[in-house]
């Protein structure tokens, strides 16, 4: 796995009076009124272009931002320029296209996106991204399983290349859960669908202590033992991947299902709600959330983890009243003494929502990136910065 390789700041050299290339993910969510509505990304590139500005570095910013279909300035980065200029207390000046890239210690170039190039990691675009700087920098970890053209083709253009500090952070702490987890480890597993996630279910079902799975993901377990779990999610790749794991014995001693749910006759803040325990749900009914017993349950694995790594919300919690589960889960991941590392998304909202946030070890940013490097997949970003 080539993580022990990466390069970082400490490799870059001196680059004072230099242009230095990068990447960020400022991939940030909007008002109605245009205004960047959650800055958490932005802010947590700041270290890294901190440090790189103390050396005297001049930067040139490059960010995706949605899925523009071509030069779409509702897709503009302009917004995040001006946040970042605020954040900062310094002008960031934003080049509209690769032609007019101005000098300059604080540019920001327009949506890599607007580029066709960009997600073919087209070779022509990344030699010109390249002939910008004197060396690149990605910061943007959750960019890392993609192979863009400044994710990836880009290193091929410069001399110098290396992973900035919420990159390294990110890598690092997923290693260390990966090679050397301070032990038990612990996983819990949630989300809707276990098809989407068979391979990080996998995965821990080898290398963890124990699997806690909860959320949508768990149903077609219970319908494959024969159980009926009603209108409940469940779909045929769910199906195939609770058979898939249940085959193996080994896996199945890891892992723990839910003993009870709390069921809903309708997916509305005002259905009626009912505990079915043991779990045999009715046609009408189906499951939204973990029962009292599982959430006990659950919330004492997590306590006397070494390390818990979370992603998957247990239950419908956007909705209030089946939030409970969610909620004890992230209660006791940020109360417990383990290592506890929450793998960003919807677990990483919900933790937001909750107000417990800065209560883990490490939220990460990677999102899909972060479940590939899991999965034990190679990502063209992290492979790209690794080795002298
Ligand atoms: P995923 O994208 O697979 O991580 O799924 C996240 C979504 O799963 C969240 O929006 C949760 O609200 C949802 N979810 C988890 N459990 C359930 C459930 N029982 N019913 C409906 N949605 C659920």
């Amino acid at each position: 796995m080539p993580r022990a390789g990466l390069r970082t700041l400490d490799d870059l050299g001196d680059v004072a009076g230099r242009r230095v290339l990068v990447r960020v993910d400022f991939n940030v969510p909007f008002d109605a009124d245009g205004t960047v509505s959650d800055d958490t990304r932005i802010r947590l590139a700041i270290a890294t272009l901190e440090a790189l500005r103390e050396r005297g570095a001049r930067l040139l910013i490059v960010s995706h931002l949605g899925r523009p279909e071509g030069r779409d300035p509702q897709w503009s980065l302009r917004p995040v320029a001006a946040h970042l200029s605020a954040l900062l207390d310094e002008d960031v000046v934003l080049a509209a296209s690769l032609d007019e890239v101005p000098e300059g210690d604080l540019v920001m170039l327009e949506n890599i996106r607007f580029e066709a190039g960009e997600t073919k990691n087209d070779g022509a675009l990344a030699a010109r991204l390249g002939a910008l700087a004197d060396a690149y920098v990605n910061d943007a970890f959750g960019s890392a399983h993609r192979a863009h053209a400044s994710t990836e083709g880009v290193v091929h253009h410069v001399q110098r290349s290396v992973a900035g500090l919420l990159f390294e952070r990110e890598v690092q702490t997923l290693g260390r859960l990966l090679d050397e987890p301070e032990r038990p480890l612990v996983a819990v597993l949630g989300g809707a669908k276990a098809g989407d996630k068979i391979g990080v279910i996998n995965r821990f079902l080898e290398i963890a202590d124990i699997v806690l799975l909860g959320g949508g993901m768990s149903y077609p377990f219970f319908a494959v033992s024969g159980k009926r779990i009603g209108r409940s999610l469940c779909d045929e790749a769910g199906l195939q991947a609770a058979r898939e794991v249940l085959e193996r014995e080994a896996t199945r001693e890891r892992l723990r299902l839910p003993v009870d749910l709390v069921i809903a006759d309708d997916f509305s803040a005002d259905a009626n709600l009912r505990v079915s325990h043991p779990i045999d749900i009715d046609d009408e009914w189906e499951a939204i959330d973990i029962g009292p017993l599982t959430r006990a349950d659950f919330a004492a694995v997590i306590r006397d983890a070494g390390t818990v790594f979370w992603n998957g919300p247990v239950g419908a919690f956007e909705i209030e009243p089946f939030a409970e589960g969610t909620h004890a889960i992230a209660r006791a991941v940020a109360e417990t003494s383990a290592v506890t590392v929450v793998g960003g998304g919807d677990s990483g909202a919900a933790l937001t929502r909750f107000g417990l946030q800065d209560e883990v070890t490490h939220l990460s940013t990677g999102g899909g990136a972060a479940l590939e490097l899991i999965e034990g997949q190679v990502l063209p970003g992290v492979a790209a910065l690794t080795g002298r």
